[in-house]
């Protein structure tokens, strides 16, 4: 009998029959990849180039019912299981090493009910994806910054963007899901029905089931907005960050401001004097009318000796996109985060010094403000949690993967968190955590939430088929 071995839990080796493979790929709409199938490699490639994990199987999923039977396949084999929406996750929690991952890029609808102002939305979405629908109508939900990341992701970690201050967390615009939990039942969960696991899935991440179905509250937004990036010397940090706060002190929730200190990039947008230089820039967004756009943005504008001035009247759909290029595929990357509860002279002060000296091309320290709409909601409004985060400050290093920067890089990043958190709220952001993070960090992400994560993970996952994740252990 031919049999195909399956490294599964990390301590020991599964040995799972053929006829059981062959059976289990017969009973799917979707299909079943092995190593050596085209599309295996590439549905291995994320985001995140340092990840080189390899799953033994891959099951492409083409409805629920897949999905069903997958959850009941690796849970009757004891085989490990990781799902991967858009592959994004800096940790590389979409894959499993040596066990199935279920690749759920074949479920990728977008539906849009325009009267009831909802979207109903498939697990293998991009962000892109919904954008391009919803905004067919004029019509948006809050999902983040850049278009090729995975919406499920996003939503179970909690998710944020330029619709944050006038919206919430992306999860507080989640109306209901449909789920296949860990028993294999599949079951629609929302505020009323189910509203524990509905509670959890709201921001505890993969932890407790595969959700097949996100419905999403839509709002009016554009299709125009105004918005793009504006980009000074860094000899001018101290008034653009003055200038930062003030601006994000009194700007109406229809702004959102976040301002970045990086050594400029050779782009056309930027004068070629100023590549490689250290600068400090602003992007903005402003989802109001044009009018109020152009008021509330004009101090910014106008604001000392611009490097470069790209803010503009254009598609919400393009601003969504605006910073994909700045972010590829494939490449080595290392991030920390930490919520700020406001912005203060030492805050600032720590901003600047990180980046003294600092020769590498791509690295930076950003601040997305991220106060409005999220403060209005209790802290245990879902798992989510950090209610009094007004800015998210994050640090990231990006390398080419055959450049040996990669530990001076992580260096860099590890102490410039390590001067920034003691600023913090004492909350990080869980879908920024890299996969060297401790469970202490988790616990610190959820707070509060943590312990009543852990009695629904209990309920719903006793034995921890849903662990490769930022797992909460039941
Ligand atoms: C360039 C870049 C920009 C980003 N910008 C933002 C931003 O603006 N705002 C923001 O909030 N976040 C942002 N993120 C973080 C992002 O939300 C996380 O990386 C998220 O995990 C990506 O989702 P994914 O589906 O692509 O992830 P994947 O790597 O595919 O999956 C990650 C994990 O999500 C869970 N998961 C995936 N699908 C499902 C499902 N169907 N059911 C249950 N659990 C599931 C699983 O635990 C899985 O391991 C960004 C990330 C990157 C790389």
């Amino acid at each position: 009998m031919a049999h195909l071995q399956v490294s599964g839990l990390s301590t020991r080796s599964r040995n799972v029959p053929r006829e059981t493979l062959d059976g289990f790929a017969a009973g799917l709409e979707g299909s079943l990849l092995y190593p050596d199938d085209d599309g295996f490699s590439e549905a291995i490639a994320l985001w995140n180039g340092m990840i080189k994990k390899r799953p033994a199987l891959i099951v492409r999923p083409s409805t629920t019912q897949d999905v069903v039977a997958t959850v009941n396949f690796v849970r009757d084999n004891a085989l490990e299981l990781s799902i991967k929406g858009g592959g994004h996750n800096i940790a590389g929690l979409a894959l499993s090493d040596g066990g199935l991952t279920l690749d759920m890029s074949g479920m990728r609808d977008v539906n849009v009910d325009v009267n009831g102002l909802l979207a109903r939305v498939g697990p293998g979405c991009t962000l892109g994806d919904v954008d391009q629908a919803t905004q067919a109508h004029g019509l948006a939900t809050t999902l983040g910054f850049v278009s090729a990341t995975g919406v499920a992701g996003l939503t179970v970690g909690g998710g944020f963007g330029y619709l944050t201050r006038r919206f919430g967390w992306t999860v507080d615009d989640l109306e209901e899901v449909e789920v296949v939990t860990a028993d294999g039942l599949v079951r629609r969960a929302s505020r009323s029905v189910n509203d524990d696991l509905f509670w959890a899935l709201r921001g505890g991440g993969g932890n407790f089931g595969i959700v097949t179905e996100f419905v999403y509250r839509l709002h009016e937004v554009g299709p125009q907005i105004t918005g793009g990036i504006i980009a000074w010397p860094a000899s001018e940090a101290d008034g653009v960050l003055a200038l930062f706060r003030k601006i994000t002190e009194a700007s109406p929730r229809e702004l959102t401001a976040v301002v970045l200190r990086r050594n400029a990039p050779p782009a056309p947008w930027l004068p070629e004097a100023a590549h490689g230089k250290p600068m400090i820039a602003m992007v903005v967004c402003h989802t109001g009318s044009l009018e109020q756009a152009q008021e509330d943005l004009a101090s910014i504008r106008s604001h000392g000796q611009p490097l470069a001035d790209m803010i503009q009247v254009r598609d919400y759909v393009a601003q969504q996109k605006m910073l994909d290029a700045t972010q590829p595929k494939g490449m080595h990357y290392y991030w920390k985060s930490e919520f700020l509860p406001g912005l203060s002279d030492e805050i600032f002060a720590t901003f600047n010094a990180q980046f003294v000296d600092l020769k590498a091309p791509a690295n930076q320290i950003v601040l997305f403000q991220v106060g409005g709409a999220p403060n209005d909601h209790p802290e245990d409004d879902g798992a989510v949690g950090n209610r009094d985060a007004t800015f998210a400050c994050v640090i990231q290093a990006m390398w080419p993967p055959d450049s040996s920067a990669g530990d001076a890089n992580r260096e860099w990043v590890r102490s410039a968190w390590q001067a920034i958190k003691p600023h913090s709220t004492g909350g990080n952001y869980i879908n920024f955590q890299t996969a060297d993070e401790t469970d202490e960090r988790t616990i610190e992400s959820y707070r509060d939430n943590y312990r009543r994560l852990e009695t629904i993970k209990a309920k719903y996952d006793p034995n921890n088929v849903f662990r490769v994740n930022r797992n909460i252990r039941p």
